[in-house]
């Protein structure tokens, strides 16, 4: 099982998991070339290859699935169904830490093995959404984590192991810093200002023209402060605390989103690696009532973090938002 340890000194947390060291990797080593799909658990046909489904959502008219929700084989954080909470470690004075106590699901998007995000159809990109959706209410009724993530890992640049199309899900035992600083944001400016402090982030960036995308329903805005070059908030105009309560036309709203930010990439820069995060407000902070309002993030590899980056939190970005906003919208264009 694996441990979550805590640096008193940074305070930062890290997962020791090295029973994952062996996980499979059909990355080509040193090129993003794939190997053959023929060996690939997540495609089609291969379903024995991988834990029993939890979800499968088809599209209509077909009849097998179109998104399929699974365990991982190699979590980074597990939970038996009888077992309640994590365990603190015997850990030496003064560090702290718990067992691995968590949820590691992996969600395969598509059953064909080429398929990408930005070459999805609204239809099936609506799936996607419904089946985030789903599994964040899923664990938020089991009631025993305070706080989910989804992400999606494309390229290796980005950190992937696997090519075929899939985001993931964890479940966290405990609200990671990056969201409790978030929390902490939130709650200030409505102190503050009482007003809610994405929908004051979206107002400047509308004015400023840094919009990539925009139904009236989801906006794709390129931030003022973005961290790094071309990075990408995605955000519902609605001021809501999570995804798990989206209605349908905000959930189809968001798939038409999502894919409009992988052609702005895709046809800014080709086949760029990039993560993408959903910020959901933790449970806690939901039954809590604090303020929050969800957002994805998307954050192209165009460039290494470095030990100024590692040192001190702060970012370096060569390329002005607003210029990052204009190529995105004619990589959209041409797309
Ligand atoms: P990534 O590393 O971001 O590409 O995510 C792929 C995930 O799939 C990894 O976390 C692996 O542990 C997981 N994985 C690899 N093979 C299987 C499999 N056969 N069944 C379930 N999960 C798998
Ligand atoms: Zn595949």
């Amino acid at each position: 099982m694996s441990e979550l340890r805590q640096d008193p000194v940074s305070g930062v947390t890290t997962v020791l998991e090295p029973e994952r060291a062996g996980r499979p990797r059909d990355f080509v080593r040193m090129a993003d070339e794939l190997t053959d799909p023929g060996d690939c658990p997540f495609c089609a046909g291969h379903e024995d290859r991988t834990p029993p489904a939890r979800l499968e959502l088809p599209l209509p008219g077909e009849a097998s699935w179109t998104v399929r929700v699974f365990e991982n084989l190699y979590p980074a954080l597990t939970a038996g169904p009888d077992e309640e909470w994590p365990r603190e470690l015997d850990a030496p004075w003064p560090y702290r830490g718990t067992t691995g106590f968590g949820v590691h699901e992996v969600i395969v998007e598509s059953p064909r093995h080429d398929d990408t995000l930005a070459s999805y159809t609204p239809e099936h990109a609506t799936l996607l959404v419904d089946a985030w959706a789903l599994r964040i209410r899923g664990w938020r009724e089991d009631g025993r984590f305070p706080c989910v993530l989804i992400f999606r890992n494309f390229g290796r640049a980005a950190g992937a192991s696997m090519s075929h199309p899939h985001s993931q899900l964890i479940a966290l035992p405990r609200v990671p810093e990056a969201l409790v600083h978030e929390l902490g944001n939130f709650s200030q400016e409505a102190t503050e200002r009482g007003r809610c402090l994405l929908c004051a982030v979206l107002s400047a960036d509308d004015a400023g023209g840094r919009i990539v995308f925009d139904d009236g329903v989801t906006v794709v805005h390129s931030p003022w402060a973005a961290p790094s070059p071309y990075f990408m908030r995605i955000s519902p105009r609605g001021c809501s605390a999570s995804l798990a309560d989206a209605t349908a036309a905000e959930r189809a709203s968001l798939g038409r989103a999502l894919v409009a930010s992988a052609r702005a990439l895709h046809g800014a820069f080709g086949d760029v690696a990039f993560n993408l995060v959903v910020h959901d407000a933790p449970y806690s902070a939901q039954h809590a009532g604090l303020p929050f309002h969800w957002h994805i993030e998307v954050l192209p590899r165009t460039s290494d973090q470095a030990g100024f980056e590692w040192g001190s939190g702060v970012y370096t970005n060569v390329v002005d938002p607003d210029v990052a906003a204009a190529a995105l919208r004619t990589g959209l264009a041409l797309e």
